[in-house]
């Protein structure tokens, strides 16, 4: 019996990937023995937090860089040290952001559910751009002189949600931030792989990135990472850390935070809650190293042979299957099938696939096109037979009537 039968909680496949809702991807081994090996000790959590950083800055060529619970409270840690910097009277203010800029330019077409984090800190969002390929309206996109025109008094900074096909480019984008003093935080939550996206955003002028953890990093779950301008990790850290010390006894990391670049010793700040464990940021740096050394290449090599095969398995069935690889090679290939001619409905299927046993979760992000999307991140060697299994059942002989 595994420690989730005990407890009474059925298990799934999980076809999706790494999403959040159903654990993300399998911690790696080195990770997790990282994690074990964290737990027989103590340590003190600003001075790991500053080994972290070390190793960070080596790996994304960033200025310093902390562990954070997950991409999304490094999102709210960063616009909290882009609105606060390292004044300790703001830090205790937020998300009260009144006498001070708390506006943040964001492309229209980039807002997205995370952007609550942003918010969290106090940050005021202000759009530009439209969003014409999503309204069927227009074939343009945000452009650079949409940012510039909306720059204000009141502006704190540009966040920025990266993907491969964002516009305009970063480069662009952090480029006339920079001629306006102004800090560029970028959400690259789950935008790596590639490796080089490691290094491509800092590169590219972001002030601050945020990554996930525990997405095809594969650290723990709830970690994240954010890096970027010494000053800011430093305002990010200080927000996080629990203050509670003697000010006449504290002695941060100087090479992280600089007593003397601050006023007083902040009390504990908006972050607080976004706790990391000394177990997770060992973790978390584990299996930095372990993605950036390529210790999961050859595993993502076998993805593609495991699709092909499962395709295979579902061949004769009234589906159409299509393998959708891009060309870099590091990017995880997915198996989209078809639902069309199969006379079901692809959210019903996907319904049963859930509710039956083993219960299936499969990508869920173009149901409404009727595609099921198998992405093999999670998926252990065996599972790939149990899923064409199940989606044979669903789907050979006579549509079952709905909800039956
Ligand atoms: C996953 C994701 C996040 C949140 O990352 P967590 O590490 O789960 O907090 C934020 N932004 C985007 C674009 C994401 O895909």
């Amino acid at each position: 019996m595994n420690v989730y039968e005990e407890i009474g909680v059925r298990t799934v496949i999980n076809a999706c990937g790494s999403v959040t809702r159903l654990g993300g991807a399998p911690i790696s081994p080195g990770a997790l023995a990282a994690f074990t090996g964290a737990a027989g000790a103590a340590v003190p959590l600003e001075e790991l937090q500053a080994a972290a950083s070390r190793i960070l800055a080596g790996v994304t060529g960033a200025e310093a860089a902390i562990v954070t619970s997950g991409a999304s409270s490094a999102l709210t840690l960063g616009a909290a040290a882009i609105l606060a910097g390292l004044d300790p009277g703001r830090m205790e203010r937020l998300p009260e952001t009144s006498g001070f800029p708390n506006e943040f330019i964001v492309a229209r077409e980039q807002r997205n559910g995370y952007d609550h984090a942003v918010r969290a800190a106090g940050a005021r969002l202000v759009e530009v751009g439209c969003n014409e390929l999503v309204a069927g309206s227009g074939v343009r996109r945000t452009e650079p002189w949409e940012y510039e025109a909306a720059i204000g008094p009141n502006t704190a900074g540009v966040l920025y949600v990266h993907a491969a096909d964002a516009r305009p480019r970063l480069e662009e984008v952090a480029a006339l931030a920079r001629r306006k003093g102004l800090p560029v935080l970028v959400d690259a939550a789950a935008e790596l792989p590639p490796k080089r996206n490691l290094t491509a955003l800092i590169q590219a002028g972001a002030d601050l990135v945020a990554f996930s953890g525990g997405k095809a990093l594969r650290g723990p779950q709830s970690t994240g990472i954010l890096c970027g301008k010494r000053r800011l990790v430093a305002s990010a850290l200080l927000q996080m850390l629990d203050m509670d010390d003697h000010p006449e006894l504290w002695s941060p990391p100087r090479e992280l935070i600089d007593r003397s670049e601050i006023a007083g010793m902040p009390r504990h700040g908006i972050g607080r809650g976004f706790k990391v464990s000394k177990e997770e940021i060992a973790a978390l740096v584990a299996a930095v190293r372990a993605f950036q050394q390529g210790a999961y290449d050859e595993e993502v090599a076998l993805y593609r042979p495991r699709l092909a095969r499962l395709a295979k398995d579902l061949e004769g069935l009234p589906l159409s299957t299509r393998i959708v690889a891009p060309d870099d090679e590091e990017q995880f290939p997915v198996l989209q099938i078809a639902t069309h001619d199969s006379g079901r409905d692809a959210m019903e299927i996907c319904r049963r696939l859930r509710d039956g046993e083993p219960r299936i979760f499969v990508g869920h992000a173009r149901l409404h096109e009727g595609y099921l999307v198998i992405h093999p991140l999670c998926l252990r060697e065996t599972d790939f037979a149990e899923i064409a299994r199940r989606i044979r059942e669903e789907t050979s002989g006579e549509p079952r009537s709905r909800g039956a």
